[in-house]
């Protein structure tokens, strides 16, 4: 009801307005002219492929904060120029809004798909180092979709072209090395896949279909266990499971990791006052925070609620925040660490080397624990540039008071060698994989 009536008043604004031809910022034609042209082009479609490249400039945002609209504006007229100027295949080009770009071109030879992937992957890392200069960003990325049509896409209409490169351009976003992909049907699998998943997280929390499992953490000393991770996990009604790495990313595009990290917060909370209760061991245990609780910022006041429910000791619960969140946003994330403290729980740095590192960030930010990213472990021989790494950063946390621990643990050799090192905590398969809640409670009256 509701979208119909969008449609209805969108249908009678558009026949009200005249269309705005050109954009004022960087005198492109508009996106409406952009798919009038584009239609078109595929319409009449001939030997010469049609490519449709959706590119967006990841950490653009910076720019702006840092050096103000006027340079931001600046960067993306230099884009434009460097579109446009000297390009006699194109049919055209547009901003869709922000820094988001579309343009068509013709494809004439032989060239192969992947070739023309590879020419704009070549384009945009050329264009990055000369930004990057211009600009004082060393992080300014081109992200590139593309979309290839043939005389086969004639039936495609132009907003169709758009969307599938603006899905490629999706995918190129979420990769840290490359930033040029290419659009395939399978993309499509995906979405419905992630439309599937995420109409069914209502139900599944409503059923109790996430599990808390419980990872042990031991204490390279003494080698006693300390301390647990709490990583959730998904059993549908068949009995399968699915794993966080196939959905945590989904729901959190949708916003819905929110109400499952409360979900698996409250029952943490309940399983620790319940041991509690029954005069029973317990651990402080460490909960993930997705990196879309800082949109929020609801996460502190939930979490007083907890302890003011459950009225557990601050000192039992511990919060992972990802190496990503920080640099993301800095300024937020510091505020979320200021609140947890507030609050009276520690904070840990996780996955810690997994991205770009972030050695200032340590000396910046008031958090507890370093988590060492299990990379440095992958395999069975540990790497000498490994081994180097995790002492530096250990020795480094120790100089700083930030406590030190490896995940990942999979081996006696490598539990050894940081043993060696002095890094004070271990969390891995070599000790305990991820076990359900009753498991674990076996685990802590051992
Ligand atoms: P993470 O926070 O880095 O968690 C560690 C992951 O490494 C877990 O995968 C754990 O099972 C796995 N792991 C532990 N020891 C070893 C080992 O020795 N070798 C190897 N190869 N892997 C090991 P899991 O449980 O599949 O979780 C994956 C990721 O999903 C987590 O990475 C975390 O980012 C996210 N996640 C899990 N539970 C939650 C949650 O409740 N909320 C949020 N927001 N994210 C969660
Ligand atoms: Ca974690
Ligand atoms: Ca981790």
């Amino acid at each position: 009801m509701v979208d119909s009536l969008a449609g209805q008043i969108k249908e009678e604004m558009a026949s009200a307005e005249r269309p705005v031809r050109k954009d004022s910022l960087t005198g492109l034609d508009s996106y409406e002219v952009f798919l009038e042209k584009l239609e078109k082009g595929i319409e009449q479609i001939g030997e010469d492929r049609i490519t449709v490249i959706y590119t967006d400039i990841k950490y653009f945002k910076y720019i702006n904060d840092t050096y103000g609209y006027q340079v931001g504006d600046a960067l993306l007229k230099d884009f434009v120029e460097e579109m446009v100027t000297g390009n006699d295949t194109l049919i055209c080009c547009a901003r869709v809004y922000s820094d988001n770009f579309v343009a068509a071109n013709y494809l004439r030879g032989d060239i192969s798909n992947e070739e023309f992937r590879d020419f704009i992957h070549k384009l945009n890392l050329e264009r990055e180092t000369k930004f990057r200069e211009k600009y004082l960003n060393s992080r300014l990325k081109f992200c590139t979709g593309i979309t290839m049509l043939n005389k086969d896409s004639r039936s495609l209409d132009a907003e169709t072209a758009v969307s599938n490169a603006n899905l490629a351009r999706k995918v190129a976003k979420e990769m840290e090395e490359d930033c040029c992909v290419l659009f395939d049907n399978s993309m499509m699998e995906g979405i419905k896949r992630e439309v599937e998943i995420t109409s069914r997280v209502p139900r599944a929390i409503a059923n109790y279909e996430f599990q808390v499992y419980y990872q042990p953490k031991i204490e390279t000393e003494s080698l006693h266990l300390i301390g647990a991770e709490a990583l959730v996990r998904w059993q549908r009604p068949d009995g399968t499971f699915i794993y966080p790495d196939q959905f945590i990313p989904l729901i959190e595009r949708s916003g819905q990791v929110v109400d499952v990290d409360y979900y698996v917060y409250r029952e943490v909370f309940k399983f620790l006052s319940e041991r509690i209760a029954a005069g029973k061991r317990v651990v402080p245990v460490s909960l993930n925070v997705s990196r879309i609780h800082l949109n929020k910022m609801h996460i502190l006041e939930y979490v007083q609620e907890l302890f003011e429910t459950y009225q557990i000791p601050c000192g039992l619960i511990e919060f992972e925040l990802t190496e990503s969140i920080y640099l993301e946003n800095t300024e937020r994330a510091l505020e979320l660490v200021k609140g947890l403290h507030k609050l009276g729980t520690k904070v840990s740095m996780d996955d810690f080397g997994s991205g770009y590192s972030s050695l200032n960030l340590l000396s910046r930010l008031p958090i507890d624990i370093i988590k060492l990213d299990k990379v440095f472990l992958k395999g069975n021989m540990m790497q000498e540039s490994d081994k180097i790494i995790i002492s530096c950063v250990v020795d480094m946390a120790k100089r700083l008071s930030i406590t030190s621990l490896c995940e990942g643990v999979e081996t006696l050799e490598q539990s050894d060698y940081l043993k060696e090192i002095g890094c004070q905590i271990q969390q891995g398969y070599y000790f305990s994989r991820p076990i359900p809640q009753d498991e674990f409670e076996r685990f802590m009256d051992r």
